[in-house]
């Protein structure tokens, strides 16, 4: 039987969200797709008036299908969190069941389980500013949006993964080294989405079998990577210094993870999976 992958975290055709839901599609995956609230009526008037088409031609020559999109904050996890201001905001008030305890009921009662589960979503609203000038709300609001969203994600989906589901989220290097103008306290949301990894593999691991890696990804030309600012000259690097001295394509990120999602990748749990034409390896540029 196929499997059933919900992806949180795609809005248009550009990032890395929609380049996994094309490789899960293509390896037969149906496809579920969480989408940020504020950007889910373009998203899907976009996808309504075939503004993605070309985008959604799969290697057959079919096109992807999205079977549901579903409205999606993963800042907040129940109704009771959300406050006052963001419910009554033009752009929340239109749609409903939006938290992410009340999305995994949604999918729930919809197609009853899944066996996918894919976070592809990060938000640091003071990106731009080093880390030294980065106020505590912040630092705290990069870490809400970017890692505590797959700790929620992770718990309220768990118990509608299939058993051999797997988990996937991306992160970036600048976790580990230094990436200047990656700041906001972005570069600490990546590291504490690594850790959370492994705990969060042992965890689900332990009580249902489910596998849970992070794809750490090179620089895409991404809505979000545009709003850093640096994303052209990050591209430049990577193509001078790499080991592959190419363009990274969504679209290798994407069939990674409809590695990591298929039982060829049964014993790999808890990894950080370097998909980044081999820029991490590298010691010094050249
Ligand atoms: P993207 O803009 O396609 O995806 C980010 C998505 O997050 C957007 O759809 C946005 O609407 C959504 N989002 C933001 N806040 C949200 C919230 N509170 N609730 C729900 N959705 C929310 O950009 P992308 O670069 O493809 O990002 C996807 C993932 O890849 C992110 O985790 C990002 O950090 C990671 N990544 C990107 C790069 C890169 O160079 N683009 C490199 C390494 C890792």
């Amino acid at each position: 039987k196929g499997k059933r992958a919900f992806i949180a975290g795609v809005a248009d055709d550009n990032g890395y969200g929609w380049a996994i839901a094309k490789s899960l599609a293509a390896a037969g995956a149906e496809i579920l797709v969480g989408t940020w609230v504020p950007a889910l009526n373009i998203f899907e008037s976009s996808l309504r008036r075939g503004k993605f088409d070309e985008s959604r031609i799969l290697p057959d020559g079919s096109l992807m299908e999205i079977t549901k999109v579903y409205p999606l904050d993963a800042v907040f996890d129940n109704p009771e969190d959300v406050p006052e201001e963001i419910k009554t905001n033009k752009r929340y008030a239109g749609s409903s069941n939006w938290t992410v305890q009340e999305a995994a009921e949604c999918v729930k009662n919809d197609f009853g389980s899944i066996d996918v589960l894919v976070h592809s979503l990060a938000n640091g609203p003071e990106v731009v500013k080093p880390l030294l000038e980065t106020s505590r709300k912040g630092y705290l609001a990069a870490i809400s949006a970017s890692s505590y969203s797959y700790v929620s994600l992770l718990k309220h989906f768990l118990p509608i993964i299939n058993p051999g589901g797997s988990s996937i989220s991306l992160t970036y290097i600048a976790s580990e080294r230094i990436i200047p103008g990656y700041g906001g306290g972005m570069s600490s949301a990546k590291a504490a989405l690594e850790s959370d990894t492994r705990v969060l593999a042992f965890e689900a691991g332990r009580k249902k079998g489910i596998r849970v890696n992070t794809i750490s990804a090179g620089p895409l030309r991404s809505r979000a990577a545009k709003a850093i600012g640096f994303i052209d000259m990050m591209i430049d690097y990577s193509s001078a210094n790499a080991p592959l001295e190419k363009e990274l394509s969504a679209e290798e990120v994407g069939n990674t993870a409809a590695f990591l999602a298929s039982p060829l990748a049964s014993a790999i749990t808890g990894g950080v999976i370097y998909v980044d034409n081999g820029l991490n390896a590298m010691g010094v540029g050249v």
